[in-house]
């Protein structure tokens, strides 16, 4: 049984999704590089528990985890854990606020987080577009309470320590410094009765399915937002949004690099020599390429308007065909006859037509 996880989390293998996020929380914070300037050990452990977090805050990766450890992982298509600072601070969403903290009244409506999702497509579903429907788990609004966190019939009263400020006032020496209130942690409002479905939390995890058209021309790492999708709002807040980020499987024959496709287009010596027209796969269909007699390896040729449509309107990308000339690498006996007198013409005429590499060179390095 895989364990390192949530070991370095420091929980238990039972833990649930609120212990995890918690436990993470509580570390990342520790360990933050904004308050361990140049500490590369501390550094090293935000890593680690982001590492953690990201496959253990996602029910689906965690079962993964849970059953085949990280190999299963890999395998599965889901990648290891974020490898630089920047990749963290972006999953960091759903812990700290998308977008960064929102500003917010004690005691007024609380917005909800916005929440990522990382989702993998194929090729072709990124060229051309795509409906998906995602299951995603997340803290919804509680409709007993309707996100207050009060039993029904029963309302938050105003913080006694605070009188609802959030914040307490205390004097040190001739300063007076303010903090956040410790009985209602800011919010202004203390909950006598807390609601049983949520715990007094306003929010309560939920899968919900979600339906996501993807448009066509989509690329590795493009992000959709879906507003509203994201964490449900507590007192009366909006809801927060969704990202879906979206990865892109790799094709077997095509290669992208942007609107463009590019294929590799295999053909024999005497196909490039004398000139062919095959016909060969676009991601819109079948297209014949007239190929002309002496075509080199490496040479390409362009088809317009057969890449990938470009997702800011205008057109479509290109496809380049890149020849490459195969040398077979067994003939038959009839072949090996044929190769053998066409070597011996190609001789005759050497030197005749133009001079040759080989004389040439000899000449420059003598
Ligand atoms: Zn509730
Ligand atoms: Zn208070």
């Amino acid at each position: 049984m895989p364990a390192e996880y949530y070991q370095i989390l420091g929980i238990s293998e039972s833990a649930t999704a609120t212990e995890i996020k918690k436990a993470y929380r509580k570390i990342a914070m520790k360990y933050h590089p904004d308050r361990n300037q140049g500490d590369k050990k501390a550094e090293e452990k935000f890593k680690e528990a982001a590492e953690a977090y990201e496959v253990l805050g996602d029910l689906e990766k965690r079962k993964i985890y849970d059953r085949y450890g990280v190999e299963g992982l890999n395998s599965s298509g889901f990648r290891g854990g974020p490898s630089d600072i920047n990749d963290i601070f972006s999953h960091f969403g759903d812990l700290f606020g998308f977008g960064g903290q929102r500003e917010q009244a004690p005691g007024g409506p609380i917005q909800g987080a916005d929440l990522r999702y990382d989702l993998t497509i194929s090729f072709m579903e990124a060229v051309h577009g795509a409906e998906k429907e995602i299951e995603i788990n997340k803290p919804d609004t509680c409709w007993t309470c309707e996100g207050t966190g009060s039993r029904p019939g029963y309302t938050p009263e105003t913080c006694p320590t605070c009188k609802g400020r959030g914040q307490t006032i205390r004097s040190q020496g001739f300063f007076s410094v303010s903090t956040t209130c410790h009985v209602c942690r800011g919010e202004g409002q203390v909950i006598k009765e807390p609601c049983t479905d949520c715990d007094g939390n306003g929010l309560v995890n939920k899968k919900k399915k979600v339906s996501l058209k993807i448009p066509a021309g989509v690329d590795n790492g493009s992000r959709m937002r879906l507003t509203g999708e994201g964490e449900g709002g507590r007192r009366n807040g909006q809801a927060g949004d969704l990202y879906v980020f979206l990865y892109v499987e790799e094709h077997d024959y095509f290669k992208r690099d942007g609107n463009n496709i590019y294929l590799k287009l295999p053909i024999s010596i005497s196909q490039a020599t004398l000139g062919c027209a095959p016909s060969l796969p676009t991601i819109h269909g079948e297209q014949v390429l007239k190929i002309p007699a002496g075509t080199q390896s490496g040479q390409r040729f362009t088809l317009r308007s057969q890449g990938v449509k470009s997702l800011r309107g205008g057109g479509n990308g290109d496809m380049i065909a890149i020849v490459e000339v195969v040398i077979p690498s067994r003939l038959t006996e009839r072949q090996k006859e044929l190769m053998e007198e066409f070597a011996k013409i190609e001789q005759d005429t050497a030197g005749t037509e133009e001079e040759g590499f080989f004389k040439k060179l000899f000449r420059k390095t003598a």
